[in-house]
């Protein structure tokens, strides 16, 4: 944590890096503590992240969120990094020690199962098993966020299966890894499905999936944040599903990144969330 007696910064690294919107979100928390600071967009490539986060310290800055295409890039030139942020091969925030020190740490995990407790308090991990589609570095961050909840059984379905065997072979006998051809199987006796697939985004193809064979019960969460809704959270919704949209993990990730930085843990606030939707 800084002292309040300067001025606070932080920021996020990226390229490109305009269309992030951590800078609305950490700007909005400082305004709300009336903490003295600002949150910077930094158009950061490959080749210059070394000396960008070696600049850290000597400018003052508390700390950084990274994201595409810096984030696994981050992991061997760092001082330190949190077995989460290992464990999922990724680091989305790095905290500068007092001495100087850079310690990466990962909360999109963390920003994951906080959403899907928001959004749904009476989730629980023991409901049943999961089912994941994707397995790239977001189907990462939510296995580890499941595994870390207690969740016994993840399935995880991807187009190409060598990915999600890898991850099962990565992430111990509670992940199961299936062919593309399988998801809708999956769907059996599901107590939650999640989208990992950047399929549903602006741009991109639906997701194809009929959830037919999913339980009443069963949760459906899609990451893909733009459009709020996606196409597979509007068939959720037409078939009495509860749904969860990929903003809340955006917001929440970025709240003990806050803390680790400047003190306070925020809160997303409906007042936050109606901001950050209204830009997207
Ligand atoms: P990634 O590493 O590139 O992985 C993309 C995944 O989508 C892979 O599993 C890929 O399968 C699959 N895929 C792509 N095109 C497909 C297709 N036509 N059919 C079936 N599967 C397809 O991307 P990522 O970093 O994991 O991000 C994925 C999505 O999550 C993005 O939309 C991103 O914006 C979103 N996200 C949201 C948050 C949040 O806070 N809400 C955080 C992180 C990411 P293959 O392995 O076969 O290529």
């Amino acid at each position: 944590m800084q002292h309040a007696d300067h001025y606070l910064l932080a920021g996020v690294m990226g390229f490109p890096i305009m269309h992030s919107r951590s800078p609305a979100i950490h700007n909005h928390w400082l305004a709300e503590y009336g903490l003295l600071g600002h949150y910077a967009p930094l158009a950061v490539k490959p080749e210059g992240l070394e000396k960008a986060l070696r600049a850290l310290h000597p400018l003052g800055y508390a700390g950084v969120n990274l994201t595409i295409p810096l984030k696994e890039l981050a992991l061997p030139l760092l001082d330190e990094i949190d077995p989460v942020a290992r464990a999922i091969g990724a680091v989305n925030c790095v905290v500068v020690e007092k001495n100087g020190r850079l310690r990466g740490v990962n909360y999109d995990a963390f920003g994951f199962v906080a959403s899907l407790q928001e959004a749904a308090p009476g989730w629980r991990a023991d409901a049943g098993p999961a089912v994941v589609l994707g397995a790239g570095g977001a189907a990462r961050a939510v296995l580890a966020g499941l595994i870390g909840e207690g969740v016994k059984e993840i399935r995880v379905a991807n187009r190409t299966l060598e990915r999600a065997q890898k991850l099962a072979a990565e992430f111990g006998p509670s992940v199961h890894a299936l062919d593309w051809d399988q998801r809708e199987d999956a769907l059996s006796g599901a107590a939650l499905l999640v989208n990992t697939t950047s399929m549903g985004m602006l741009g991109q193809p639906p997701l194809d999936i009929a959830l037919g064979g999913l339980p009443a019960s069963a949760l459906v969460t899609d990451i893909v944040y733009a459009p709020l809704e996606t196409d597979l959270l509007a068939q959720a919704r037409h078939r009495g599903l509860k749904g969860v949209d990929g903003l809340g993990m955006l917001l929440h990730q970025a709240r003990p990144a806050f803390r680790d930085w400047f003190g306070p843990m925020p809160q997303v606030t409906p007042e936050l969330r109606r901001k950050i939707e209204a830009s997207l």
